[in-house]
């Protein structure tokens, strides 16, 4: 690709976002939003609930993973329904967080304009560098496979 350099992701140059708070990233069709044990101890501290309750109420098994509770119309389960935001957002989980700046969505420049559609914020807003970039960079367990983007 034109200007990339040796050894570098094609987004060497950073890439912009600015979240406008629409909410469409925490609904739409069915998708998983990945818990570790200690966000899961986070988000339970954080609604004063017991351990077992949030887990029945909020926490769904998957594999050998876990993932937080959809809604039937395919919003997370912490996603306000009428104001269309996080109800959870100063412990929301790393998947959350590191948005849009996962794995899949930086494979290739054409994974990154489908993003720019589908998110209102994403390709808008400051410059995240590439080291930006890589710090926050997820993927379900292929944050390792930042160097070979
Ligand atoms: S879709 Fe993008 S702009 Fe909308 S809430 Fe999610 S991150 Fe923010």
């Amino acid at each position: 690709m034109g200007g990339q350099r040796s050894g570098q992701p094609w987004f060497h140059r950073g890439l912009r976002f600015q979240c406008t708070g629409c909410g469409r990233c925490c609904s739409g069709g069915p998708g998983f939003v990945w818990v570790s044990p200690e966000e899961i101890h986070q988000l339970a501290h954080h609604l004063s609930l017991p351990i077992e309750e949030f887990l029945a109420h909020y926490v769904r098994p998957v594999g050998n993973r876990f993932s937080l509770v959809e809604r039937a119309n395919g919003d997370c389960v912490f996603l306000h329904p009428q104001t269309r935001r996080c109800m959870v957002y100063p412990v929301r989980p790393e998947q959350c967080r590191s948005w849009p700046f996962w794995v899949s969505n930086l494979r290739t420049p054409a994974d990154w304009e489908y993003v720019c559609r589908i998110c209102p914020g994403s390709g808008q807003g400051p410059l995240f560098t590439l080291e930006q970039i890589l710090s926050l960079l997820w993927g379900s367990g292929l944050e390792k496979e930042a160097s070979s983007l």
